[in-house]
């Protein structure tokens, strides 16, 4: 709830209550702990946005055999070559120090083998195994541990506010933003000095989508309207495995990729492996874009499931393995009448996430500068 009156002063405003937007705030709170801080969330910090949704985990260069130059040179090659090649370094130079902040500083446990050394999965696309994971919560341990950093930096927390637009002084310098109480209705000015949007992106603009309902891409419509420069809009990232679920909310709900990585098969409706097609050596484990689109024109072309999907396999693992690795995968198959471990599940491309950078973990967008001022 807000407070009263309703013209509230800081030093630094997040936008965002996801991984980037409270990492942020913790950031900012380790380099000056005298800095006011204020974290405007469109729902509930910790409980909202798309970071604690994450089931397979994030990659890092941190196996015996691996490297920083392999891991670039699989980012590039995923990315067809169109990658920003300074955002795909820092990308792949920073996440082993992520992982080490996330676990040293932040508290989250991620899986470890025999040995006691991080549990390293595949995903597509990799040379290497290099993904680390909490089984397939990921995202819940992450933002539950972040969730708990917030109380010990005591940084303000606006919960069910959603950013309105940036409001800039009469010299043209950015002065705060507007916001909407949305359990209220009340308005309310927020002035900062510093704002950090890390709002994500917009995906649930398409039909099938995997995202959660509050990422409309409010965010990147208040930096557009405020003059201020977007970048690779057109970059949306479409996972090849979202549940067909009819009218159901769980259509579009990813299943995650790493059920492929550990070895899961997709057919068509004729029983073909298709991906033989599209990529004769890394099969189902080519990256997301090359499968969605290998997925996507089985579909169109009329090889898809009368409901419009292709069907993942992966019951030669056997339930127990099946239960142990993706038990909330199964569970999310039970909730619509398909199961995981014994049979196969329709599938289909759905659209993930789009947003200026590839970093979970980088914001998004740091308000500051206008567009006008940036052509000068
Ligand atoms: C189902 C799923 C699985 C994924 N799995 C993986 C994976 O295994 N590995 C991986 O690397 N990535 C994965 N991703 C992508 C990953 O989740 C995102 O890249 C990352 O979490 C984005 O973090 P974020 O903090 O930028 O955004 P989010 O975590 O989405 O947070 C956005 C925040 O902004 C708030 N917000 C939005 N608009 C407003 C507004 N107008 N005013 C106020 N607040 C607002 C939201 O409420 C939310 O708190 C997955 C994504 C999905 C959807």
């Amino acid at each position: 709830m807000l407070p009263e009156p309703a013209v509230i002063e800081t030093d630094i405003a997040i936008i965002g209550s996801g991984g980037a937007g409270l990492l942020c705030a913790l950031a900012a709170a380790d380099a000056d702990p005298t800095l006011s801080i204020t974290i405007v969330s469109k729902g509930a910090v910790g409980r909202s946005g798309c970071t604690r949704m994450v089931q397979g985990g994030f990659n890092a260069a941190l196996g015996p055999l691996d490297s920083l130059d392999a891991h670039f040179r699989d980012t590039l090659i995923g990315g067809g070559f169109l990658n920003d090649q300074e955002m795909a370094w820092a990308l792949v130079e920073g996440a082993p120090a992520v992982i080490d902040l996330l676990e040293s500083q932040v508290g989250c446990l991620f899986d470890r083998d025999v040995a006691g050394a991080l549990d390293l999965k595949p995903f597509g696309g990799q040379s290497f195994n290099r993904t680390v994971h909490r089984a397939d919560q990921t995202g819940l341990e992450i933002m539950g541990r972040l969730r708990d950093q917030m109380f010990r930096i005591g940084a303000r927390e606006l919960e069910d506010c959603r950013a309105l637009d940036l409001v800039f002084d009469r010299h043209g310098e950015l002065a705060g933003l507007t916001l909407l109480d949305t359990r209220t209705g009340e308005p309310a000015v927020l002035l900062a000095r510093t704002i950090v949007i890390a709002t994500g992106g917009g995906a649930t603009m398409y039909k099938i989508a995997a995202p959660a309902r509050e990422k409309t891409g409010d965010g990147v419509a208040l930096c557009f309207r405020a003059g201020l420069e977007l970048r690779d809009m057109e970059m949306l990232q479409f996972h090849p495995t979202g549940l067909v679920a009819g009218a159901s909310r769980l259509t579009g709900a990813v299943l995650e990729e790493g059920l492929r990585g550990a070895g899961a098969y997709l057919y068509n409706a004729h029983g073909e492996r298709f991906m033989a097609r599209y990529d004769a050596d890394r099969l189902e484990r080519s990256t997301r874009d090359v499968v969605a689109r290998a997925a996507y024109t089985e579909i169109v072309e009329g090889r898809g499931t009368p409901e419009g999907g292709v069907l993942l396999d992966i019951t030669h693992l056997g339930v127990d393995e099946i239960d142990r690795r993706f038990g909330q995968m199964r569970a999310r198959t039970q909730l619509i009448g398909s199961d995981l471990a014994t049979g196969p599940v329709q599938v289909s491309p759905t659209a993930h996430f789009g947003r200026r950078r590839a970093s979970p973990f980088q914001c998004s967008m740091i308000a500051g500068k206008k567009r006008e001022q940036t052509k000068q």
